[in-house]
C-alpha cells in the first residue's frame, strides 16, 4: 500500500493471488461476456436486500430516501454503461476486502479448475465460482464504483482500477447511501450499451430479481414470487428460468418440487435437482457444509445460502424456502438454534426423500441420473441421519453381478430373488467393475448362481458394511473367511491327497512368513489357483486402501492366502515338493502367486519383484523346451 503525495487519491495494490484471477479474465477466452451484467445486477440486488434487512435490525443504518430500484443508464454514443442501486454501498475497508482480494476459496478452484481442464472462460465458471464482479474487465479496461455505505457516519467515495495490479480510492461527494458503477466498454463490446441487447440479457439472466430493474424509465424484470403462486399455475418455462437465475446453473433442472406446508409450521418452498453435480462439489470439497437453498421470510430473503435447511447430505439442492413463523429481524445464530427451523428441516427432509422414492418409481431414468450424480453424496446420510436411515437404505442402488453395466438392482429386489437357502447378501467392494468381476474370490459365487453386489463408489465401504442386515439378512463382503462354503463348486477337479497338501500349505507358510496371517486350504475357488482373504474380524482389503490414501495410521491388515488344492498349478508345486522339497522353483512360484493375488485386487504396492520373479519363471519354463 502506498500513498502518493498531494493528493487525496491513494493507491493500493491488489493481492498477489488477486493479480493472476485478474489476468486470467483478461486473458482467457471467454463465451459469454454478457454475464458480466448478470454479476452487477447481482451484486446490486444483493446490496438492496442487505439495506432492506440491515433497516430492519439496525436502527443506526441510514434510510435511503428513494425507491429500493437499481437503474441502469446507457449511451451508445459513448459506448458507457452504468449501473447504480440504492443498496447498503460499501466503506472504505469493505471497498479494500470485497474488491481488492480474492476472498473466496471458491476464486482459488475457479483459477485452479481454469488451468486444469485448459477450459473456456465461460459464463457457466464464472458463475459456478462467483468470481463476480471481476467479470467487468471481460468488457472494459477501467471501472469506477463509486459507492457510500449506509453505516452511520459514512461517506462517499470512488474506487478505481484497470485491472492492472493497482487500484485507487479517493473521497467524493455522494448524498445517498448506495453504488454506482460505471465504466467505457471496450470497442468489441460496445453492443452492451445497446439497450436492446441490455434488455434482452436482463430478462434472460435477471428476470426474478427481488427489485425493479429499470433501463430509463422502463422496467425490464417482472418480480414474481414463484414459491407463492399454487402449483398448477406454474409453467414448467417459468419454473426453468427460476432455477438458471437462482442456481447460476446454465442447464435445465432435472425435476422439482413445489411444497406448500400449513400445520405446526407454515411455509412454501420451491426445490431442485440439478442435472449434474456441480463442477464447485468437485473442487470445493467438503464445502457442501456452507450451502443450502435460500432462506425467504415473508417474501424478503434473509440468507442467500441457508445451512441450516436441510442436512448436509442434502445440501446440492438449490431452491426457495419462505416462511412466516420466523421474524424478519433475526440473527444468523438465532436462525440456526430456532425450533421452527429444526422443524421445517425436518419435514423437508421427509418430503425430499418421498420425491426421491416418487422418481425411482414414476421415473426411473430421471432417478437414474440422479443417482449418478448425487448418490455419492446421499449416502453420507446412512452415517449421520439415523431418523430416515431405512428410507435412505431402500434408496440405494447398486451394480451386481447380475445386472448389466450401469444398471441397478435394489436390496429389495436383491432379497426377493434370493435363492430359498441362501442366507446372507454378499457384496464385493473394489475399484471398478471390471477388476471386480476378474477376482478369485467371486468364482463360487459365479459357479453357484449367487448374486453378488459390486461396490465401486469409494464411499461404499464406508457406508455400507454399517447397514450390517437387510430385511434380517446379514450383509456380507465376500472376502471374508467365515462363508460357509461347503458345497463345494460344480467342476471341481479332483483335489490333491489330504496328506500331500499340509506340507505344501506348510511351505506357503514359510515362505510367505509374516507378510501373511496363515494359508488355509479353499473351498470357494474354481479356475484360479489362490486367493487372498480377510480375515473373520479383518477390515475390508478396499477398506483398507480408502483409509490408506487417506493417510490414516493403521495397522497393516494381514491376509490369509487360500489355495485351491484341485488346480494343475498347485498339484505340480505338489510333484515338485515331493522330488525335492528344496527346489528353488517352488519358493519362486510361491511369492508368484501370493503376489499376483494382490495385484489382481489392487493391492500390490511394487511391481519390481513381480517382474523379475516372471522373467526368472519364464527363463524356467522356455529352458525345459
Ligand atoms: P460476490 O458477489 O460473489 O460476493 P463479487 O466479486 O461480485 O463477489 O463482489 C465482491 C463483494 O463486493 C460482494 O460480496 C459485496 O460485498 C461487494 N459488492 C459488490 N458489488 C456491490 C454493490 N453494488 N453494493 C455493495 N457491495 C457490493
Amino acid at each position: 500500500m502506498s500513498n502518493k503525495q498531494n493528493t487525496a487519491v491513494q493507491e493500493f495494490e491488489y493481492k498477489a493471488e488477486m493479480k493472476q484471477l485478474l489476468d486470467l479474465i483478461v486473458h482467457s477466452l471467454y463465451t459469454h461476456p454478457e454475464i458480466f451484467l448478470r454479476e452487477l445486477v447481482s451484486n446490486a440486488s444483493d446490496a438492496l436486500s442487505k439495506a432492506r434487512f440491515s433497516a430492519l435490525t439496525d436502527d443506526t443504518m441510514a434510510k435511503a430516501s428513494g425507491e429500493s430500484a437499481i437503474r441502469i443508464t446507457l449511451d451508445p454514443k459513448t459506448a458507457s454503461f452504468a449501473i447504480e442501486d440504492t443498496g447498503i454501498g460499501m466503506t472504505e475497508e469493505e471497498l479494500i476486502a470485497n474488491l481488492g482480494t480474492v476472498a473466496r476459496s471458491g476464486t482459488l478452484g475457479f483459477m485452479q479448475a481454469l488451468r486444469q481442464e485448459k477450459k473456456e472462460l465461460d459464463g457457466n465458471l464464472i458463475g459456478q465460482f462467483g468470481v463476480g464482479f471481476y467479470s467487468v474487465f471481460m468488457v472494459t479496461d477501467e471501472v469506477s464504483v463509486e459507492t457510500r455505505s449506509a453505516r452511520a457516519g459514512s461517506e462517499g467515495l470512488r474506487w478505481r482500477s484497470s485491472g492492472q495490479g493497482t487500484y485507487t480510492i479517493e473521497k467524493i461527494d455522494k448524498k445517498e447511501p448506495g453504488t454506482r458503477i460505471s465504466f467505457t466498454l471496450k470497442d468489441e463490446h460496445k453492443e452492451f450499451a445497446e439497450e436492446y441487447r441490455v434488455e434482452h440479457i436482463i430478462k434472460k439472466y435477471s428476470n426474478f430479481v427481488d427489485f425493479p430493474i429499470y433501463l430509463e424509465k422502463k422496467q425490464l424484470n417482472s418480480i414474481t414470487a414463484l414459491w407463492q403462486r399454487p402449483k398448477s399455475e406454474l409453467k414448467q418455462d417459468e419454473v426453468n428460468e427460476f432455477y438458471k437465475f437462482i442456481s447460476n446453473d446454465f442447464n435445465e433442472p432435472l425435476d422439482y418440487l413445489h411444497i406448500s406446508v400449513e400445520g405446526a409450521v407454515s411455509f412454501k418452498a420451491i426445490l431442485f435437482l440439478p442435472k449434474e453435480a456441480p463442477m464447485e462439489l468437485l473442487y470445493r470439497q467438503g464445502e457442501l457444509e456452507n450451502k443450502g437453498p435460500q432462506l425467504y421470510v415473508k417474501k424478503v430473503m434473509i440468507q442467500h445460502e441457508c445451512r441450516d435447511l436441510l442436512p448436509e447430505y442434502l445440501r446440492f439442492i438449490a431452491g426457495v424456502v419462505d416462511t412466516e413463523d420466523l421474524s424478519l429481524n433475526v440473527s444468523r445464530e438465532i436462525v440456526q438454534s430456532s425450533p421452527v427451523m429444526s422443524k421445517i428441516r425436518q419435514i423437508l427432509t421427509g418430503k425430499i426423500l418421498g420425491w426421491f422414492e416418487e422418481l425411482a418409481t414414476a421415473q426411473p431414468e430421471k432417478f437414474r441420473t440422479f443417482y449418478k450424480a448425487f448418490g455419492p453424496i446421499v449416502k453420507i446420510g446412512l452415517n449421520t441421519d439415523f431418523t430416515n436411515r431405512d428410507k435412505l437404505i431402500e434408496l440405494l442402488r447398486f451394480e451386481s453381478t447380475k445386472t448389466g453395466e450401469g444398471e441397478y438392482v435394489t436390496l429389495k429386489e436383491y432379497a426377493a430373488r434370493m435363492a430359498p437357502d441362501q442366507k446372507e447378501i454378499y457384496y464385493h467392494s473394489g475399484a471398478g467393475r471390471a477388476q471386480l468381476l476378474a477376482n478369485p474370490n467371486l468364482e463360487y459365487f459365479q459357479d453357484k448362481g449367487i448374486e453378488v453386489l459390486l461396490l465401486s463408489d469409494p464411499v461404499d465401504v464406508f457406508v455400507i458394511p454399517s447397514i450390517h442386515e437387510y430385511d434380517k439378512k446379514q450383509l456380507k463382503s465376500i472376502e471374508k473367511a467365515d462363508i460357509d462354503f461347503s458345497k463345494g463348486t460344480k467342476d471341481q477337479k479332483e483335489p490333491i491327497a489330504e496328506n500331500l497338501l499340509a506340507p505344501l500349505l506348510q511351505i506357503f507358510r514359510e515362505t510367505l512368513g509374516e507378510g501373511i496371517e496363515d494359508v488355509l486350504e479353499s473351498h470357494r475357488l474354481v479356475s484360479s489357483p489362490v486367493t487372498l482373504v480377510s480375515g473373520k474380524d479383518a477390515m475390508d482389503s478396499q477398506m483398507e486402501r480408502m483409509m490408506k490414501m487417506m493417510q490414516q495410521e493403521m495397522p497393516a491388515g494381514r491376509k490369509i492366502l487360500e489355495v485351491n488344492p484341485s488346480h494343475p498349478i498347485i498339484r505340480n508345486l505338489s510333484g515338485m515338493m515331493m522330488a525335492n522339497d528344496k527346489n528353488p522353483l517352488i519358493r519362486t512360484a510361491i511369492h508368484q502367486l501370493y503376489e499376483g493375488a494382490l495385484l489382481l485386487e489392487g493391492g500390490l504396492d511394487s511391481t519390481t519383484g513381480f517382474v523379475s520373479r516372471m522373467n526368472e519363471l519364464i527363463e524356467a519354463a522356455t529352458l525345459s523346451r
